[in-house]
């Protein structure tokens, strides 16, 4: 399933994100993703790596978002090798029963402490 939406997803706080109406700290930027830290930390260090592209989640993502989807993942681990030596966490929520509130894909880069498993 694809859901190359602008519509919808540039619509998110996200989408004005990345237009730059809501100004943040760019963690990192290039032409594919950017960084920056989350508003409500969960984690001494809580990073979000969203794609400039519009994909509503994770379960949105086709064959057509391979590169993309490397590519985030690659910077979220640099992003998690730099800011958290001891460890991080990945985590891409998707969908309603995954607390997903935010409707345009992005990864959480956790990391700062210890953090227990399975997660609630
Ligand atoms: P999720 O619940 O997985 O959809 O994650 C969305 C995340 O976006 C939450 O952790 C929010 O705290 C975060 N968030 C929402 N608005 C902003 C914002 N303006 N700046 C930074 N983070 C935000």
């Amino acid at each position: 399933m694809s859901q190359d939406n602008a519509n919808t997803t540039q619509d998110t706080i996200f989408g004005r994100i990345i237009r730059g109406e809501i100004p943040v700290e760019r963690i990192h930027d290039d032409d594919v993703c950017m960084a920056f830290r989350d508003i409500a930390p969960v984690a001494p260090v809580h990073l979000l790596v969203i794609p400039k592209t519009a994909v509503q989640s994770l379960g949105h993502a086709s064959t057509a978002h391979e590169v993309m989807l490397g590519h985030l993942l690659r910077v979220a681990g640099e992003l998690g090798r730099q800011y958290c030596p001891g460890g991080f966490r990945v985590v891409a929520n998707s969908g309603v029963d995954a607390g997903q509130s935010v409707d345009h894909l992005h990864l959480h880069v956790l990391g700062g402490r210890h953090m227990s498993w399975p997660p609630g």
